[in-house]
């Protein structure tokens, strides 16, 4: 609800302590806007972690909160997004810790150049954590704590100019912060003021530090035209996921889970989405997840099935139904999740004493044989379903129909499953 037709804030009183500067330049843009005659529902303020964050509820325009140092991004996002709508603006807020933490987010919106206005309110710390000095404050300023004093700031302005801002500004006094806004809003293209903003609560003892920032205002400018984003029609990523007809009709009669458990590169992430896929094709809801380690190349590679008729809405699998185990890595990395109740089908090659006493009812069988190195998950997964019945073999060929080495793997399947059980 705004106050009158003429103010871009709400009602809401300002959240800030005594004395503190932000409110300058929130009255400031008001006015600036007021002035510039946009509508508030044309404008969408964006901010992030702070004190200057807690701005979202005092403006009667859109408004977006986003990470601590993230509102250049996010406010770059939108202004993309709005690119195409006449007179939006995307105005973000940011403190100088905000800006120190999202720096490369400040200058990949200048070398962007996207229409948007970035507002930094410098008052040289962190106010909603205590007062620590950000990137931006000043040696003057750190000569009082004696801390990092011989550390330049980040000149914000200049880096932004270098970067590609189309109007870069840093302004103090106050009674020229709303006109230098509205220059900025005005510019087509990436605009950045950062603005003196002095905290009472932990920098009022600073006054003559902040000063010293007055002291430099600058500004520059560039003639380098706005990036126009062009109007390319965008389609949903589920509007292109093709919708998978039932074909098959399944047995299953209650949710399982099958872990397959191999190396890298031997297939066991396809194979498990060639099951989760076959599940689909016999009518199935279905869940796949892999682990593996950073390296990719090298080590375990696990990945994990659930199929149920009913929606799956907990995709952990604590107690596998099924052990699909083709490779000493895969053991390895499950051998501790083992049980009794399941059905632990494993290569030949992998069971020991150890194992064989452990778990009397394991079900060895000599997957390596059935196929290479990269198709051994592939066979064991196939001969699993033939001998279980979980899911129809038929459902799994068509599975891998879509993919490039379809005659590769329908070749291991049929070899597997024409063999007596
Ligand atoms: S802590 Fe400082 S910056 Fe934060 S609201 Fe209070 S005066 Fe303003």
């Amino acid at each position: 609800m705004t106050k009158n037709k003429q103010t871009y804030l709400t009602d809401k009183k300002f959240p800030f302590c005594p004395g503190c500067g932000h409110g300058i330049s929130i009255n400031a843009l008001n006015k600036a806007l007021q002035e510039l005659n946009y509508g508030p529902n044309d404008v969408i303020v964006v901010s992030d972690i702070g004190c200057s964050g807690l701005i979202d509820p005092l403006f009667a325009t859109h408004t977006i909160h986003g990470l601590h140092g993230r509102s250049p991004a996010l406010g770059l996002g939108v202004a993309m997004g709005v690119a195409q709508k006449p007179n939006k603006k995307v105005i973000a807020f940011i403190g100088d810790g905000g800006a120190t933490i999202g720096l490369q987010h400040i200058l990949e919106a200048a070398r962007r150049n996207v229409d948007m206005t970035l507002i930094v309110l410098n008052n040289l710390l962190y106010g909603m954590t205590g007062g620590q000095i950000s990137g931006l404050s000043t040696q003057k300023f750190k000569e009082i704590i004696d801390f990092e004093k011989d550390i330049p700031p980040f000149d914000l302005i200049q880096l932004a100019h270098a970067s590609g801002s189309r109007f870069s500004v840093r302004v103090n006094a106050p009674n020229r912060i709303k006109d230098t806004l509205k220059k900025a809003i005005e510019t087509e293209g990436f605009s950045i003021v950062e603005a003196a903003s002095l905290c009472p609560s932990y920098g009022m003892k600073k006054m003559n530090e902040l000063m010293e920032v007055v002291e430099h205002e600058e500004i520059f400018e560039h003639d380098r035209p706005a990036t126009k984003i062009k109007d390319k029609p965008v389609h949903s990523l589920l509007e292109e996921t093709p919708v998978i007809k039932p074909q098959f009709k399944s047995e299953l009669k209650e949710r399982k889970g099958i872990l397959i458990a191999g190396s890298a590169g031997g297939g066991a992430q396809s194979v498990a989405r060639f099951l989760a896929l076959a599940g689909m094709h016999a009518g199935l809801e279905t869940t796949m997840k892999g682990e593996y380690p950073i390296t990719v190349g090298t080590g375990f590679s696990v990945a994990e099935v659930i199929l149920d008729h009913q929606p799956i809405n907990y995709t952990g699998l604590e107690k596998p139904d099924y052990f699909i185990i083709v490779t000493a890595d895969g053991l390895s990395k499950v051998r501790n999740k083992l049980h009794n109740d399941a059905q632990i089908y494993i290569d030949e090659k992998l069971v020991d004493d150890d194992l064989k006493n452990q778990y009397p009812n394991l079900i060895s069988v000599p997957f390596s044989k059935m196929a290479n190195r990269k198709s051994t998950a592939l066979a064991a997964t196939a001969y699993v379903l033939n001998k279980t019945g979980i899911l129809p073999v038929e459902a799994l060929k068509e599975a891998v129909s879509s993919h490039r080495l379809k005659d590769i793997f329908l070749e291991v399947i049929e070899k597997v499953t024409q063999q007596p059980v």
